[in-house]
């Protein structure tokens, strides 16, 4: 059974992160073509949720200043998916006045369409929050019809606390973009699933939703339960076959966090420029859900969350089973950024690689039914179609297999490159 420790964080009430010197807004933070489009030039004044990039193809998601200040470099920046992209940097202005967003009129937004809606959440920059980053708009226009929209309020992450701190405070927000997410996709069915270790966030959308048509779904705390496939299969008992979609059988899920985001975008007309982040790790004095501007240095946050007790060994980027460990704590917060990992040499396992025993742990515990170890032995040979005969496409990321092998091998890293080189 894994670890959870969102005890750590899960109490502890959302906070605003004091706004950055610098911020670092990468072109790329989704999934997709990078913004190619500039809006900007160095030395121009931006506003706070000022349009500066942007890109012709549709899978893309345009960016927009997180802070008000002046523009002072474009240029390669560290990321944390890529290692480096090219990035706006703005610096900040103190005399400038932040933008406000305010509430627009419930009938305007009643008035909107399906197509309207869909334009201002392109425009606005709303990709998935729950770290896919795949951009929404498309997600609400899937080429047939779907019958269910699953809201995943999982958050199976060990450690990561963000969502439910969410749907314990803004549980009305989240609400409110459901309902623009079920008419734009004109469903029905509509399923809010939370995992049973979440009691405060079941018991605030238990009362939220009387009087709507949505049910709520507790499911049994049990990662990676908040994995599309499996979500689908625990709320309507579907599978998704082997290499289709969930739309391929009527499905869309749509995590809380994008919900909200979609919400402050139609009634707020504000783009995805903050986002919550769980900063965390027994070393840090003051672990949080910190509410962040998009670009923020994530060493800010750390310090922000600190003093630290121990030297730092690790930093991820997410929870400790799909995040992405970096190499410093000098790149920026991201749209799919939902968690800092700040763990100690005590919690890192750094034990050596060894010989698969083909004990067969990785293969019972893949939730996908795969093979995993034969998958990393395909890509130990860069035999990328048998990698895809075992079923490499299907993997859901999760790190089970890694995370259950006695002899540390790195499988799920294995699939994940298998994944990059049979796309392509
Ligand atoms: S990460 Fe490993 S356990 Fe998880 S789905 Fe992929 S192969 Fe299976
Ligand atoms: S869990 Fe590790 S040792 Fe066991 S079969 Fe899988 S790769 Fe081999």
């Amino acid at each position: 059974m894994i670890k959870e420790n969102k005890e750590l964080t899960e109490n502890i009430a959302i906070k605003a992160m004091p706004l950055p010197e610098k911020a670092y807004i990468p072109l790329i933070q989704h999934i997709g073509r990078p913004c190619d489009i500039l809006k900007v030039k160095i030395n121009d004044t931006v506003k706070t949720g000022q349009l500066l990039a942007c890109a012709e193809a549709s899978v893309s998601s345009p960016v927009h200043a997180s802070i008000s200040g002046k523009i002072t470099a474009i240029g390669e920046y560290a990321h944390p998916i890529l290692g480096k992209s090219t990035a706006i940097t703005i610096e900040r202005d103190i005399n400038l006045t932040e933008e406000q967003f305010p509430l627009l009129d419930k009938s305007r937004i009643n008035s909107f369409s399906p197509d309207e809606l869909r334009l201002l959440i392109k425009n606005a920059g709303i990709v998935g929050m729950g770290g896919a980053t795949f951009p929404t708009h498309i997600k609400l226009s899937p080429p047939k019809p779907v019958d269910s929209l699953i809201i995943n309020g999982a958050e199976c992450e060990p450690y990561l606390t963000s969502d439910n701190r969410l749907m314990i405070e803004e549980s009305e927000g989240i609400l409110k973009g459901i309902e623009i997410i079920a008419k734009i996709l004109n469903v029905k069915n509509i399923y809010i699933a939370i995992e049973d270790n979440k009691a405060e966030a079941i018991s605030v959308f238990k009362n939220a939703i009387l009087n709507t048509q949505y049910t709520i779904r507790v499911l049994k705390t049990k990662y990676p339960q908040g994995a599309e496939k499996q979500l689908i299969y625990s709320v309507l008992r579907r599978k998704v076959p082997s290499g289709k979609l969930p739309l391929d059988v009527g499905a869309v899920v749509h995590n809380v966090a994008t919900c909200f985001a979609v919400f402050e975008a139609v009634y707020k007309n504000k783009p995805l420029y903050e986002r919550l982040v769980t900063v965390t790790g027994d070393i840090l004095k003051n672990p949080g859900n910190l509410k962040v501007r998009i670009g923020t240095p994530v060493k800010d946050l750390i310090s922000f969350c600190g003093p630290l007790k121990k030297e730092a060994k690790k930093i991820i980027m997410g929870g400790p089973m799909m995040g992405i460990a970096q190499f410093s704590d000098d790149f920026p917060v991201i749209k799919g950024t939902s968690g800092i990992l700040v763990l100690s040499e005590d919690e890192v396992k750094e034990a050596q690689e060894g010989i698969c025993l083909r004990c067969g742990e990785c293969v019972k515990n893949c939730p996908m039914g795969l093979t995993p170890a034969l998958i990393s032995m395909a890509v130990a040979s860069e035999k990328w179609d048998l990698a895809k005969e075992y079923g490499a496409l299907d993997c859901v990321e999760c790190g089970l297999c890694s995370y259950s092998c006695p002899v540390n091998r790195k499988i799920v890293q294995a699939v994940k490159y298998a994944k990059t080189k049979i796309k392509r």
